[in-house]
């Protein structure tokens, strides 16, 4: 595996305006595929607005013309084989054999992070313009509201590499289960409309004013009591644990593990061979 080439040094960068922290995400020129490098920038970033008393509210944005592509799988960037100083339990996933690598190395950037940015005592706003794409799904979905730009779509279509969805299945609680499935068995995105018409989406506005009416939320929340905030977040993260959140993504990491295992087994690589262009193709032979 070659040596990760950074583009940046500051993959994800915080702008503190009144009580918000605004979080972008900073690799424009890769429509902000997560690498590790972003994620555990992204982490820090977070866990420095949750201990900054002057925050009380997060946006989380991305860089460009995309909230974010998802993960990395062919940047220059790509630093799966990397360590870096981890923020949950599990050991160093570098150099491990066989499906051990690819489990805890997502185990810890993928549902262990997400989880952890879910579980933080401070509100956080998803700002989407562009492409939301599979893992930048669970970048939106981690947040407690998603304010959207018109041109903004949603998709996850990782089943093309054979995956019963992105790590962090949230889908069946996001949307409609039926929409949901959609959603993945087509691989077909949906619109920022229709996301909006479901209720997964708490705003939609034109592109001009996405940052304005994002700013307006986000001052509301900042207005409430910290506290507040953070028993709010809690309970409506706990109730939906409580109907199965939490024990269904736990259930689905293990079969996307097994589908990352039987790619394998069978293939060249663990994503079935399939490339990040390969993805930018079949999307584009679809949408014509
Ligand atoms: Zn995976």
């Amino acid at each position: 595996m070659n040596a990760p080439a950074y583009e940046t040094d500051e993959p994800v960068l915080t702008e503190i305006r009144d009580g918000v922290a605004w979080l972008t995400m900073n690799r424009p020129r890769y429509n902000n595929a997560q690498n590790s490098q972003m994620t555990y920038a992204l982490d820090t970033a977070i866990r420095a607005a949750n201990d900054d008393p002057e925050i009380k509210v997060m946006v989380l944005r991305g860089a460009g013309k995309h909230f974010s592509a998802g993960h990395d799988i062919g940047t220059p960037g790509r630093d799966i084989g990397s360590s870096f100083a981890r923020v949950g339990n599990w050991y160093d996933h570098a150099g491990l054999p066989g499906a051990e690598m690819q489990f805890v190395r997502e185990v810890e950037v993928y549902l262990g992070m997400c989880r952890r940015w879910r579980e933080g005592p401070k509100p956080m706003i998803a700002m989407v313009h562009g492409a939301c794409i599979a893992g930048g799904l669970m970048l939106a979905w981690i947040c407690d509201l998603i304010v959207a730009s018109e041109d903004a779509r949603f998709a996850d279509p990782v089943l093309r590499m054979g995956f019963p969805g992105v790590e962090y299945f949230a889908h069946a609680f996001e949307l409609p289960p039926r929409v949901a499935r959609e959603m993945v068995l087509l691989a077909e995105p949906i619109s920022a409309e229709r996301a909006y018409n479901l209720g997964m989406v708490n705003r939609l506005v034109a592109r001009d004013h996405l940052e304005e009416e994002t700013a307006i939320i986000a001052k509301r929340i900042a207005s409430m009591p910290r506290f507040g905030l953070a028993l709010t977040r809690h309970v409506f993260n706990a109730t939906e644990d409580i109907q199965g959140k939490r024990a269904a993504m736990d259930m689905a990491y293990g079969y996307h593990h097994t589908a990352h295992a039987h790619n394998s087994l069978t293939g060249t690589d663990n994503l079935s061979g399939i490339s990040g262009k390969d993805m930018a193709r079949m999307n584009k032979e679809r949408d014509q």
